[in-house]
């Protein structure tokens, strides 16, 4: 996978935001971009810079036209995010992707930006463009990338699921430098990029539907998003391993083989298990064209050996 695909994607899937947005744009005097880091030939707007500046005194760094979008204010897309006053002036401030605080994005291959927002900000920005297109929820971030997915909106007619790349943001935060320092698109389940604010971390989705499935067929669809009921292989991925409860656990599991060969092995993703599961376990049904169908029962004689 090409290391600009998220970029081309978000790039894409932005382009109603820098039509008529009032900011200047430059041929740069620098090696690359002071965000991303790629050389200005390689960005999706080569050649082309934008001004940048961290805080009042931080000084002014040249930034793709890509890593800047996520600094654009759009009264016509979003809305006003507030008013700001000083003195006896006041000025109206709009939205901008890289101050959604608490909300995520999926962009589909086809470059369709889907936004997922509190509901404080969905209130806020429900009139603009993109809320009247439908292209707002308030749903998890989570929840609407399975719900796309299910849609078949991340894969395209014809393709191998996936294959051609969407991205997902689970924060857009306030710090759009990191979360634009180092963007992946996502093509496969097994890695689905998290991209956000605290920089970019791979989830084994793969694993976890693998995981709701053994649950789903060991009748503990109810335990499944209860961190008590995780506690012990949460406790252990976080190096606090507790045997005599993990003992306990083992005992109250059906067949805990399955279920301990089905969970993700990173664990960071074990601790995502909980909150992962929620969002999964309603929907497995529909997702179950991304299961591995279960190996057939056919004896292996001396396969161990
Ligand atoms: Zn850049």
């Amino acid at each position: 996978m090409s290391r600009h695909l998220a970029y081309q994607r978000l790039f894409a899937a932005t382009h109603e935001l820098r039509v008529g947005a009032e900011f200047s744009r430059f041929t740069p005097d620098t090696p690359s971009c002071a965000c991303c880091n790629r050389r200005w030939s390689e960005v999706e707007a080569p050649f082309q810079a934008a001004e940048y500046r961290y805080g009042k005194s931080g000084e002014p760094e040249q930034v793709c036209l890509t890593c800047y979008t996520p600094r654009i204010p759009s009264e016509r897309l979003l809305g006003l995010e507030r008013y700001n006053h000083t003195g006896n002036t006041t000025t109206p401030i709009y939205g901008k992707l890289g101050m959604l605080v608490g909300s995520g994005g999926i962009i589909t291959p086809r470059n369709e930006l889907y936004l997922t927002l509190p509901p404080k900000l969905h209130a806020k920005y429900k009139k603009g463009e993109w809320g009247q297109q439908g292209r707002l929820s308030t749903d998890k971030p989570l929840a609407r990338l399975l719900d796309l997915l299910i849609a078949g909106a991340l894969s395209a007619p014809g393709e191998r699921p996936l294959e051609q790349g969407f991205v997902y943001i689970e924060n857009w935060g306030r710090k759009a430098d990191i979360l634009m320092r180092r963007l992946l698109a996502t093509t496969s389940l097994k890695e689905v990029w998290c991209n956000s604010e605290q920089g970019v971390t791979p989830l084994d989705l793969q694993a976890i539907l693998e995981t709701a499935q053994v649950l789903k067929t060991l009748e503990l669809t109810n335990q499944a998003d209860r961190l008590v009921f995780w506690k012990p292989i949460t406790d252990a991925a976080r190096g606090q391993r507790d045997d005599a409860a993990f003992d306990a656990w083992l005992g109250k599991v059906p067949d805990p083989r399955a279920l301990l060969m089905a969970l993700p092995t990173d664990p960071f993703d074990r601790l995502r298990l909980p909150a992962v599961l929620r969002e999964v376990m309603p929907r497995l049904s529909a997702l179950e064209a991304y299961l591995t169908p279960a190996p057939p029962q056919t004896q292996r004689q001396g396969s161990l050996f």
